[in-house]
C-alpha cells in the first residue's frame, strides 16, 4: 500500500496509533490546527509546524525568496489566529541545495523578520541543512492562549450556523493566474493584483481569530488553508456533527467569479476547494452571534453565515437549488496527481 492509496486524513489516524500515550500535560494532541499543552495558571501553550516545499507549495518562478519569507510567516500565524491565540516564538529550519545564492537565503530572512516582526513575534533559532532536492522552508511556531479563549475544532453543536471572514477562491484564482499565461492576459491589471496577492501574500486573521475566541460566543473554529470543504469536514469529525452548507451564500469576488467563468470551473467548486484563503471558518449559535458579527465588521472584515451544522446523520452536504449534495472533501495531501495545492 502507497501513501497516495490512503491520503493524508488516513495516514494521520495511522500514526497516530504508534505514537505513546499523552503526557497529563497535553490538553489537545494530534486533530486540531495547532497542538496545545499547560503552560501556567492562566495560559495553554498552542506549538504548530508548517513546511513549504518548493516545486509543492511554491514555485520560483513566480514568488520572490522575499514574498515566500513572509507568506511561510504568515501560513503559520494562521493556525494560532484560529485558536484564538497570540504567536510568540518562530524556529526556522531550511534544507537548501549548497548552489542556492546567499542572496536568495538573506533575501527570505528579510521576508520572515518584516513579517514575523508585523506581529511582534521573535525568530529565536532553527536549522540549517544541504538538500539535494527542492528547497525546504520549514517553521515551528510557539504562542499562547488564555485558558478560557481557547476555542478548537470539536465543540461544533447541531442548530449552530457556520460563519466565514472574507471571501472564498480568491487565493486559487490567483494561482491559476500565475500558472496559466493565456488566461492572464484576459484579466485587468488590478484584477489580477487582487487576486495574485491574495495567494502569494496571504493575511492571517489574527485580531479577529482573538476577537471571535475572547468573544466567548463561538463554539468552534478553523482556519481555511486547504479549502472549506476539506477544513469544515474537520469541524464536523472533531465536533462529532453534520453539515449544510448553502452554496448560494458563500461569500464569492466579482474578480474571481471572472477568472472561473474564464476557465470553465463554477465558482462555488473554486471557493469549496481552492484552499489557501487563510480567511477563518467558525460555529456559532445565531442568538449568541449578533453582537459578535457587529465587532467583527466594526474591524472593517466581512462576514457571511453560509451554512448550519446538523446532527451527523444527516452527514455533510450542500444546499444547491434547494437540493442536497454530499459535500466532497476539497485538497487532500498525497491523493492530488500533481502534488500542487490549489489546483
Ligand atoms: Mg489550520
Amino acid at each position: 500500500m502507497k501513501v497516495k492509496n490512503i491520503g493524508e486524513f488516513e495516514l494521520i489516524k495511522r500514526i497516530s496509533k504508534l505514537l505513546p500515550p499523552l503526557g497529563h500535560d497535553v490538553v489537545v494532541g494530534v486533530g486540531d490546527d495547532v497542538a496545545v499543552v499547560e503552560l501556567d495558571e492562566n495560559y495553554y501553550a498552542l506549538l504548530t509546524c508548517d513546511v513549504q516545499i518548493q516545486r509543492v507549495h511554491f514555485d520560483l518562478n513566480f514568488i520572490t525568496p522575499y514574498q515566500l519569507g513572509k507568506r511561510a510567516v504568515a501560513v503559520n500565524i494562521s493556525d494560532i489566529a484560529a485558536k484564538g491565540g497570540i504567536p510568540l516564538h518562530f524556529l526556522v529550519s531550511l534544507a537548501l541545495p549548497s548552489h542556492t545564492e546567499v542572496k536568495w537565503i538573506e533575501e527570505l530572512y528579510r521576508g520572515i523578520a518584516e513579517e514575523a516582526a508585523k506581529y511582534n513575534v521573535d525568530v529565536i533559532g532553527g536549522n540549517l541543512s544541504s538538500i539535494g532536492g527542492p528547497l525546504v522552508v520549514d517553521l515551528f511556531l510557539l504562542g499562547k492562549v488564555k485558558k478560557e479563549h481557547l476555542l478548537l475544532r470539536s465543540g461544533a453543536e447541531p442548530g449552530d450556523s457556520v460563519f466565514v471572514t472574507g471571501s472564498l477562491g480568491d487565493a486559487a484564482a490567483g494561482l491559476k493566474i500565475l500558472l496559466n499565461k493565456e488566461l492572464s492576459k484576459k484579466i485587468p491589471e488590478c484584477e489580477k493584483d487582487f487576486l495574485v496577492a491574495k495567494y502569494l501574500s496571504p493575511t492571517p486573521r489574527l485580531e479577529i481569530g482573538q476577537l471571535i475566541a475572547a468573544s466567548k460566543k463561538a463554539s468552534a473554529m478553523i482556519d481555511l488553508s486547504d479549502g472549506l470543504s476539506s477544513d469544515i469536514s474537520r469541524i464536523c469529525e472533531e465536533s462529532d456533527v453534520g453539515v449544510r452548507i448553502w452554496v448560494d451564500k458563500i461569500p464569492i469576488s466579482e474578480e474571481m467569479k471572472k477568472v472561473a467563468r474564464l476557465i470553465g470551473v463554477q465558482d462555488w467548486v473554486l471557493a469549496l476547494k481552492g484552499g489557501e484563503d487563510y480567511e477563518l471558518c467558525f460555529v456559532c449559535s445565531r442568538e449568541k452571534s449578533c453582537d459578535l458579527l457587529k465587532k467583527i465588521a466594526q474591524k472593517g472584515i466581512s462576514v457571511t453565515e453560509i451554512g448550519e451544522i446538523v446532527h451527523k446523520k444527516r452527514g455533510k452536504v450542500l444546499v444547491l437549488n434547494e437540493k442536497e449534495i454530499p459535500l466532497e472533501d476539497g485538497w487532500e495531501h498525497f491523493k492530488n496527481e500533481s502534488g500542487d495545492r490549489g489546483n
